[in-house]
Parts: C-alpha cells; structure tokens; sequence
C-alpha cells in the first residue's frame, strides 16, 4: 500500500519503497521543488528529496509521471499552493544543470 493520504500541510510526498530514483519527476518539476540526494542503498544510488516544499505550484506533473506512483501531491482544496516565481525557476534550471541532484 503506498502512502496516498495526504500528511497534513505538506504539498508533495513521496512513498520512498516505491521510488526507483529515475528522475523524471524532477526533469518535469517546473519550480525547483524536488532534487536527488545520493543513497547508496538504492539500485541507482540516488533518491528523489522534495528540497523546497515550500515551492510547489501543485501543477501535479511530478505525480502524473513517475512510472512508479511513489509521488503524490495534494488537492488544491486541502493545500494553499505557491504561484511560480522568478527565483524557483532559475532553481529547477540549476538542478537541471546538476544532472537532477538536489542543490
Ligand atoms: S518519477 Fe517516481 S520513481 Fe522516478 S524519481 Fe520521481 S518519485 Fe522516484
Ligand atoms: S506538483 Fe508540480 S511544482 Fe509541485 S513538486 Fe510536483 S511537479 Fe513540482
């Protein structure tokens, strides 16, 4: 069973037995929310993080897409999301550029 009820006041989390560390979710997050931290436990050595929660737009591209429905973001209606800025995109291009890893 992974864990799709949402904690309480948090916009994303991650069910982490499920997560394969595959980066899709980071390569499609356009506010710079999540990276990958290094986890030598894992079959790829790396995990997916959700860096800067405070962030997220709830656009709910992370959780559309990871092919193992490890992500998962809550309703517009139980969470007050963040609007996009200037300085989150200029972030989710950094972690772009660092090959997805967390910054
Ligand atoms: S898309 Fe899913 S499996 Fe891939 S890194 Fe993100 S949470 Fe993990
Ligand atoms: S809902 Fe959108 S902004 Fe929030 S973590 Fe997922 S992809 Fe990023």
């Amino acid at each position: 069973m992974g864990i799709k009820k949402a904690p309480e006041n948090v916009p994303v989390w991650v069910d982490e037995k499920r997560c394969k560390g595959c980066d899709v979710c980071v390569s499609l997050c356009p506010s710079g929310v999540l990276g990958m931290i290094k986890d030598e436990h894992r079959i790829l050595g790396k995990i997916i993080s959700v860096v800067h929660p405070e962030s997220c737009i709830g656009c709910r591209e992370c959780e559309l897409h990871c092919p193992d429905f490890a992500i998962f973001v809550a309703d517009k209606e139980e969470f007050k999301f963040a609007k996009v800025s200037k300085e989150s995109q200029e972030r989710a291009a950094k972690i772009k550029e660092n090959k997805f890893m967390a910054i």
